[in-house]
């Protein structure tokens, strides 16, 4: 990202497209003052990669956020914020989430709760948490108007939560409740982008494109390299005018 932000946070951040975020956010000719690499069990066998990379970066911090786990949300912004102090935080990427091939006739309420808590309740925490951080980093950047250098919140969404590509997706994967988690995300980030606009937070929903990862499979259409490229010079990209948008990894706007 040209013109990095001081400090971002990224939830997810220890595989996929999380973990491929932070490796290009530190690969850049001005990389990021702070990095929070948020993952659910730090220690556990599947955050080696990212521990290796923060040994190796200092302005990489690995951070405990189990997005099922409200009281780890809290903490973390504790955290967060003992470190940040008066710049705030600049950049909040809800990224963590989950997928479940369901459809009307196999789903369960337990799982419709879960992946919804996952995909939409926790960004909704994790954005009240931060909200004093963002606010501080928005009134102490002197950059004008909005920016994901000032202060930004970015929802991973999917093109599946679009209500216009139900009818040329849904036979191909259903995944009933990870459109609705991610439709209520979409709506979040407009009520967001309304309700903080003046204090100069900005938020938009970006689809990653279908990439093979955990999540997308080995058929998806693009890999992890090419899809974190894509967003993060979309986020560099975002100002006022996109500000409560749904886009794709190639800044085309997406239906809703
Ligand atoms: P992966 O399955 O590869 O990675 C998911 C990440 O979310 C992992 O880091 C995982 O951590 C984390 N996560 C899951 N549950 C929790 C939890 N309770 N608390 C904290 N972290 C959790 O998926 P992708 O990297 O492909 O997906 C990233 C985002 O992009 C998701 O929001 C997804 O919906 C979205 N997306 C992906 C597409 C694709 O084609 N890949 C298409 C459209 C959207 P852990 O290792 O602990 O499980």
């Amino acid at each position: 990202m040209e013109m990095a932000p001081i400090s971002i946070l990224i939830t997810g951040a220890n595989r996929g497209l999380g973990l491929e975020m932070v490796k290009q956010m530190i690969e850049t000719a001005q990389p990021v003052k702070k990095l929070f690499a948020c993952c659910r069990d730090p220690n556990g066998p599947k955050s080696e990669a990212l521990q290796t990379l923060a040994k190796n970066h200092p302005n990489v911090s690995v951070i405990r956020l189990d997005a099922s786990d409200l009281g780890s949300i809290k903490q973390a912004a504790k955290q967060v914020c003992s470190v940040v102090g008066a710049g705030g935080l600049n950049l909040l990427i809800n990224n963590a989430g989950i997928l479940s091939r369901d459809n009307l006739q196999t789903t369960t309420p337990e799982n419709m709760q879960n992946t919804f808590n996952i995909n939409a309740l926790a960004p909704l925490v994790i954005t009240q948490e931060f909200t004093p951080l963002l606010r501080t980093a928005a009134k102490a950047s002197v950059i004008p108007g909005m920016s994901c250098r000032k202060a930004a919140v970015i929802n991973i969404s999917a093109f599946l939560a679009s209500f216009e590509s139900v009818k040329s997706t849904y036979n191909f994967l259903p995944a009933l409740s990870y459109r609705i988690s991610k439709a209520s995300l979409n709506m979040l980030t407009v009520c967001a982008a309304e309700e903080l606009r003046n204090d100069g937070i900005l938020f938009a929903a970006l689809h990653p494109g279908w990439v093979r990862t955990d999540m997308g499979g080995e058929g998806g259409d693009i890999d992890a390299q090419e899809s974190v490229k894509g967003m993060l010079g979309v986020m560099a990209s975002l100002s006022e005018r996109e500000d409560g948008a749904f886009l794709d990894y190639q800044g085309k706007t997406l239906p809703w």
